[in-house]
């Protein structure tokens, strides 16, 4: 069954006198618990797609269905609290906050979003950080960790509210190549243990090589659709 629906979505972009058609007419439909990938040049729109996806952002015409829930049709407050209930995302420059600690970064996002007890917290974050390989930097700051460090840090605070869609722009674009690869491994192994929808838009071959669905984009539209042989496990 589709797990997200994208049904002639169009984003314009206004900015004074200028228009821009960031996205012209999308209609897609992505599986539960897939590996997805956007792929295109730099000004295609995959940043655009991914916001519309995160509720960041509202499309100028068309609809998003996630989950079973007609997204666009929420208001500013419904559409944070869906966000918040199922939906992560892993950014490029990682986002984390520099006066909070590794733990306290994993934890952030359970005190945004739902009523969960200390010790409950607690095991999520932990059980998190050692998924990742980072419990013995639990106490560390931000300033204190190599690039794929902050990365698998960002990786373990945007599952740590179990979202159903994980959104990843450009997540391995400022790591080398050994740790991109572990990062990767990581996701593919919360996929297969809590089937979370991974979407991704990069350029990284190392991604695209992994992903079993790949949407190329060119001017706000998309250019080709591939699905890849699966290797038998
Ligand atoms: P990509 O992520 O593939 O590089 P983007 O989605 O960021 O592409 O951008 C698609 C198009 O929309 C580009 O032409 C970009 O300049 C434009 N664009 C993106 N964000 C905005 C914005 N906030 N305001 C105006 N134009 C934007
Ligand atoms: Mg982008």
């Amino acid at each position: 069954m589709s797990f997200i629906k994208l049904d002639s979505v169009g984003k314009i972009y206004v900015s004074g006198e200028l228009t821009v058609p960031a996205i012209k007419d999308i209609s897609l439909e992505i599986n539960e618990a897939s590996f997805v990938s956007f792929v295109g040049p730099s000004g295609s729109g995959k940043s655009t797609l991914l916001n519309l996806l995160g509720c960041l952002d509202q499309p100028s015409k068309g609809s998003v269905s996630i989950n079973g829930t007609l997204v666009n049709k929420l208001n500013q407050l419904e559409r944070a609290n869906f966000r918040g209930k199922n939906i992560g995302f892993i950014f490029q420059n990682f986002n984390l906050l520099p006066v909070l600690t590794v733990f306290e970064n994993v934890e952030y996002p359970l005190f945004m979003v739902q009523d969960i007890p200390k010790e409950e917290r607690k095991k999520r974050v932990l059980n998190l950080l050692e998924k990742v390989g980072m419990l013995d930097q639990k106490n560390k700051y931000p300033n204190q960790l190599s690039g794929g460090q902050k990365q698998r840090v960002a990786v373990a605070r945007a599952l740590v509210t179990s979202p159903k869609v994980v959104l990843a722009d450009e997540p391995t674009a400022n790591l080398d190549s050994v740790t991109a690869f572990q990062v990767i491994k990581v996701l593919h192994h919360m996929r297969d243990a809590f089937g979370t929808t991974f979407v991704f838009a990069t350029h990284d071959p190392k991604i695209v090589k992994e992903a079993e669905v790949i949407y190329t984009l060119e001017d706000g539209q998309i250019k080709n659709h591939e699905i890849m042989a699966k290797e038998s496990k």
